[in-house]
């Protein structure tokens, strides 16, 4: 086992390298390139981050390796090759994909993602679960954003590749991202041990901000200090640079984090339709009962007093309400129906 673990390694810190010169020096990797520069990685970009092409070929990769006498079986196993359909050899996994190496805690390559240039499906193939990799356990880019994030405590959690190295250009160096899974309890504890704050930065898209309602009571539940940096619908972070700049993106997006209470009512207040005397009353029942969830007198008082002022409601009555949901949840609770007010009910949307 520690041979094959070994071996492995080391066979994919060569293709690492392989993909990495080929998009760097070489024709195959000439339209790459320019895909990359077109989304605005500079070379020096694309060095950091070890990015590479895998040519539109079938070979280049079981050739690579069969000439260095690897064992093209295992290397099967490690997800780097496929066997040929009449079991008589192997091909390349990775074809014509642009090439992210994911890299452990200590900076080892243990997987790909490949990525196509143009539309088509799937738009991010990664490598499969292998004695290396196992996608539940590994945050992109950990290695290299792990020195900032225990200096600062905190850590800034993403969706996509794209979006960590973006940012880590914009001078965001604590970020990282999970690898084509929603955020899993493994994630939480390696946050949890080398940090005491997490803002979560996903797309401003549906399945984005759906993921992160189910991520923020995750990081609350292992105690750490969460918070939310919101972008404008329908971006991501790797969008918000490419129209808005760097610096807008830090001051206007990483500089402006909201509490996950905030989050949750600037998220229920896009399910109403404000323009509508009804929408206005259901949102306000709605962000009551939201509020209703948090043990802070403070923080309800906060949010109950903007809400009275917004819907000229008189904070007494917002109040006596607010208190009556909090007596139904302990009423609820002593019936062991944890759920019955849970702030999240029926927005569980299952994610990829
Ligand atoms: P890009 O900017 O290159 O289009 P993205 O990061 O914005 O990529 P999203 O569609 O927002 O892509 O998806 C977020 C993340 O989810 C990706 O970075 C990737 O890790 C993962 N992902 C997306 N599509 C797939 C897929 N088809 N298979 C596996 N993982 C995927
Ligand atoms: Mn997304
Ligand atoms: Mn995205
Ligand atoms: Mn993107």
């Amino acid at each position: 086992y520690q041979r094959d673990r070994s071996s492995l390694l080391a066979a994919h810190e060569l293709t690492a390298k392989l993909y990495h010169h080929l998009l760097n020096n070489t024709e195959f990797g000439i339209e790459a390139k320019d895909y990359l520069r077109s989304r605005g990685l500079t070379d020096k970009l694309i060095d950091h981050f070890m990015i590479g092409y895998a040519p539109e070929r079938w070979d280049t990769l079981t050739n690579f390796l069969s000439r260095r006498e690897y064992d093209l079986e295992l290397m099967e196993r490690g997800g780097l090759l496929l066997p040929k359909n009449d079991g008589s050899g192997h091909v390349d996994r990775f074809r014509g994909r642009i090439m992210f190496p994911l890299w452990d805690r200590e900076g080892k390559v243990i997987g790909f993602a490949g990525r196509l240039m143009g539309e088509g499906q799937p738009k991010y193939l990664n490598s499969p679960e292998t004695i290396l990799f196992n996608k539940s356990k590994s945050l992109y880019h950990f290695h290299h954003a792990r020195q900032e994030i225990k200096k600062s405590g905190k850590l800034v959690l993403f969706e996509g590749y794209m979006d960590v190295i973006k940012a880590w250009d914009a001078g965001v160096r604590n970020g990282v991202a999970t690898m084509g899974t929603s955020l899993t309890e493994e994630h939480v504890e390696i946050i949890r041990r080398a940090a005491q704050e997490v803002v979560v930065c996903y797309d401003g898209d549906k399945a984005g901000q759906a993921a992160a309602l189910k991520t923020i009571p995750m990081l609350e539940k292992a105690g750490l200090k969460t918070s939310v940096a919101v972008l404008p619908q329908g971006l991501d972070p790797d969008d918000y640079i490419k129209d808005k700049g760097p610096e807008a993106f830090i001051r206007e997006v990483m500089s402006q984090p909201v509490s996950p209470l905030k989050f949750r009512l600037i998220y229920s207040r896009k399910s109403h339709t404000m323009v509508e005397e009804e929408g206005r009353k259901n949102y306000v029942i709605e962000a009551v009962r939201l509020i209703a969830q948090h043990d802070s007198a403070i923080e309800r008082e906060f949010y109950l007093k903007e809400l009275s002022l917004e819907f000229d409601i008189s904070l007494d009555t917002l109040k006596q309400n607010c208190h009556q949901v909090r007596e139904q949840m302990q009423k609820n609770k002593s019936n062991g129906d944890n759920n019955a007010f849970s702030w999240n009910n029926g927005m569980n949307e299952k994610r990829r």
